[in-house]
């Protein structure tokens, strides 16, 4: 068999299945692609076999795990059995290591791979307001009202579904913002809380086109807007220059433990960057939120996230405080096919065997009650002083924690919009 050149599928296997249309396949050593063809030609399976078969090699690959052949070759010598029952023994193998929890001590992620683009002007006349873009009915929701001043971002979270809504890298920036928050009707008899970090990160690239100007002139003409700056950047230079902000706007930090940043949030913030940055909008006058949200399942887990809450509980006032979300790790399908095309080495989609009611990738229910109760149970000193939600989850996870669940997403942004008008500096 010569390197390099591989194998024509023969006729024998009759799902006419080509691996080559499987993402991420094109990442594959020749070693692996051989042998895949190589198994494809001589074991008898349906066409959502091959490809599952297929796509366990490219996951393996992306877990930075042992490679498809040698795990086949160790099951052929092991159990002795014929090809098409091997099959079977190492889809087993596959589901176990599914379940297998990652470790993040010893991993760094490749950061190039996200940040190509440029910045572009974004001078169409889009529509900047919207709803947010996870918001479900079939999820316990806030009904949060997004902004979007940039659309796409320079940082490389590898889980992120923006990657997946633009075809390019480039990050748009809006020139007009202002004029088109001017059109923006709101009733002023009702408050409203936007978001300004749903597609794109609020804060890492500063006034760019006026982008802040813009929204601080939206704040002062709408005392009902409550504006969140949602980042995992540190770059709150801009604000900290200006005088007589309004008062109607806080921040906002997504918060890890640093293993997990370090493999998986290239190009963000460090936690005890984002800390101090909340730290200093605090000390400018401002309420600040944090965000667990996605929480994740990895070895050492436990004690890596109770140091995160004990440094938020020792550094920060609960009067300082909006909230805190917490929210598990829940991917939509196609950032695991952008995942698998990028070929990044990443752990992020290992875990997710279940699907929540939206068909995203999430935990199973037994491994999101563990995250949750454990990291609101650190939170107990905070308990009756601060604003606790979770994002994007079922009614059946808020009982366990909270006791109860809101019975409309109405109540529910009700309430958060009470809680965060409590906290800000009014
Ligand atoms: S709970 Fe989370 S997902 Fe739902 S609307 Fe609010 S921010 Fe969006």
């Amino acid at each position: 068999m010569t390197q390099g050149a591989p194998l024509k599928l023969k006729e024998a296997n009759s799902t006419k299945f080509d691996p080559i249309a499987v993402s991420g396949f094109s990442h594959l050593s020749d070693t692996e692609k051989n042998f895949i063809f190589e198994i494809l030609s001589t074991v008898r399976m349906s066409f959502s076999r091959a490809r599952l078969f297929v796509e366990a090699a490219v996951d393996l690959r992306q877990w930075d795990s042992k490679k498809v052949h040698d795990i086949w070759n160790s099951l052929k010598i092991k159990n002795g059995i014929p090809p098409n029952m091997l099959l079977e023994k190492f889809m087993e193998y596959i589901a176990k290591e599914r379940e297998g929890i990652p470790s993040f001590t010893e991993r760094k992620t490749t950061p190039e791979k996200w940040v190509h683009g440029s910045f572009a002007p974004l001078s169409k006349d889009n529509q900047v307001v919207g709803d947010c873009p996870v918001m479900s009915k079939k999820t316990v929701c806030c009904n949060l009202k997004t902004i979007d001043a940039v659309t796409n971002c320079v940082m490389g979270c590898n889980y992120c579904a923006i990657q997946t809504m633009h075809s390019n890298d480039n990050v748009f920036v809006d020139v007009n913002l202002l004029e088109k928050l001017r059109k923006v009707e709101l009733d002023p008899t009702r408050q409203y809380h936007f978001g300004t970090g749903q597609s794109s990160d609020s804060l890492v690239f500063g006034n760019r086109n006026g982008v802040f100007d813009a929204l601080m002139e939206f704040c002062r003409t709408n005392p009902n807007v409550f504006l969140e700056f949602k980042s995992k950047s540190s770059n709150t230079a801009w604000f900290e220059k200006q005088k007589d902000l309004p008062a109607n706007m806080f921040f906002s930090w997504s918060l890890n433990p640093q293993e997990f940043i370090d493999a998986e949030e290239a190009h963000t913030a460090s936690l005890e960057k984002r800390i101090q940055a909340a730290e200093r909008m605090v000390k400018c006058g401002f309420s600040v939120a944090f965000h667990f949200h996605p929480i994740v399942w990895f070895s050492r887990w436990q004690e890596a996230y109770s140091a995160v809450v004990k440094a938020v509980i020792s550094r920060f006032n609960p009067k300082d405080i909006v909230y805190i979300s917490l929210g598990t790790m829940t991917i939509p399908r196609s950032v695991r096919k952008k995942i698998r095309e990028a070929g990044i080495t990443t752990q992020v989609v290992r875990n997710l065997t279940a699907e929540n009611p939206e068909g995203k990738l999430t935990y199973p229910d037994t491994i999101k009650h563990e995250l949750f109760a454990h990291v609101y149970k650190e939170f107990q000193p905070w308990h009756q002083s601060v604003f606790f939600y979770l994002c994007m989850e079922e009614a059946k996870f808020w009982h366990p924690l909270f006791g109860f669940a809101y019975e409309t997403n109405e109540k529910f942004e009700l309430a958060m919009l009470q809680a965060i008008h409590s906290k800000l500096k009014i």
